[in-house]
């Protein structure tokens, strides 16, 4: 028994193409080293099968006109060995001003809010930008739901007692935002995936937090029945303007909506399509290329 590091170079517009497709392979686990994707593999799979699937991946870049560049080297990793390598890759993160991401295998700090996420699926692990921001977009929009706190927006969401606080995170991944939500006080949290691998990771990483009051779902949001306070979208541009109408009907008056996912520039397109719906911004987030945006009703 042992594994496979496969070191793999790609190009930036062609990074989340592989990292899906890496998990969609069955991968153990992805670090993002900037350049090089690390990608982890148990020797169970079979070399053969790996290396095909890894090989035919420049054609499916090229159907989706992205950089098709790609080059990658890979070692066996005896059983011995692989504790070393593969657990200090996955340092805890500190992200947004409370939460700290970490692996099941670590302990978690004093004083942070726990996210024990299970490293097998890197969309989702905090290692992306966009879930980071998400989640510290979620810590600072959940205060507004705090009566204590003055509301610099003009927007409560009177409706909503602390005893049922609603969140829905449309395409959960790893689940993360669906379990932040719960630590931050969400009391009905729905999490939906179209993948089902992202319903067994997120529903795997519920278990690791023990946080309660999540359902998950395969599904799209279409399968969502009720509306929400907050509702988290963390997903390409094309995708929010294909679902705009289901966000905006899922979201109660003067509930918050985040969706991220947009490289910059995409937001123009997205924006008006959620207007037509109804909402109205309230924060645009610049975090390098990515977009984020914060709408109400
Ligand atoms: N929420 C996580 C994961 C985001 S990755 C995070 O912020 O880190 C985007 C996820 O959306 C993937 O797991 C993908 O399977 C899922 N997805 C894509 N299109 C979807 C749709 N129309 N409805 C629901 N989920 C979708």
């Amino acid at each position: 028994m042992g594994y496979y590091e496969f070191k793999i170079e790609v190009a930036e517009e062609s990074k989340d193409a592989l990292i899906q497709r890496m998990s969609g392979m069955g991968c153990l686990g992805i670090v993002d080293n900037e350049k090089t994707l690390i990608v982890y593999f148990s020797d169970n799979d079979g070399i053969t099968s790996i290396l095909a699937g890894i090989n035919s991946f420049p054609d499916i870049l090229k159907k989706a006109e992205l950089d098709s560049s790609f080059t990658y080297k890979y070692e066996f990793i005896s059983e011995r060995d692989w504790n070393e390598s593969w657990k200090k890759k996955f340092v805890p993160i500190e992200v947004g001003d409370n939460f700290t991401i970490l692996p099941p295998w670590e302990t978690p700090p004093p004083g942070r809010i726990p996210l024990i996420i299970d490293p097998g699926m890197a969309f989702g692990t905090g290692h992306h930008e966009t879930t980071r921001t998400c989640l510290a977009l979620i810590e600072k929009y959940s205060r507004l739901f705090d009566s204590s706190v003055s509301n610099e927006y003009e927007i409560l969401s009177a409706n909503a007692s602390c005893d049922e606080r609603s969140f829905l995170d449309i395409g959960t991944g790893t689940g993360i935002l669906a379990i932040a939500a719960s630590k931050l006080g969400f009391r009905i949290i729905t999490g939906v995936d179209i993948d089902p691998l992202a319903v067994d990771a997120a529903t795997r990483n519920i278990k690791h937090n023990e946080t309660v009051n999540i359902e998950i779902m395969e599904g799209t949001a279409l399968d969502v029945e009720g509306k929400f306070d907050f509702i988290a979208a963390n997903l390409m541009s094309e995708i929010l303007i294909r679902i705009a109408s289901d966000i905006a009907s899922r979201l109660k008056p003067s509930g918050i909506a985040l969706l991220s996912g947009m490289i910059s520039g995409q937001e123009e397109d997205v924006l008006p399509v959620m207007e037509d719906e109804g909402l109205r911004i309230i924060e645009r987030f610049i975090d390098g290329r990515w977009v984020s945006l914060i709408l109400t009703h």
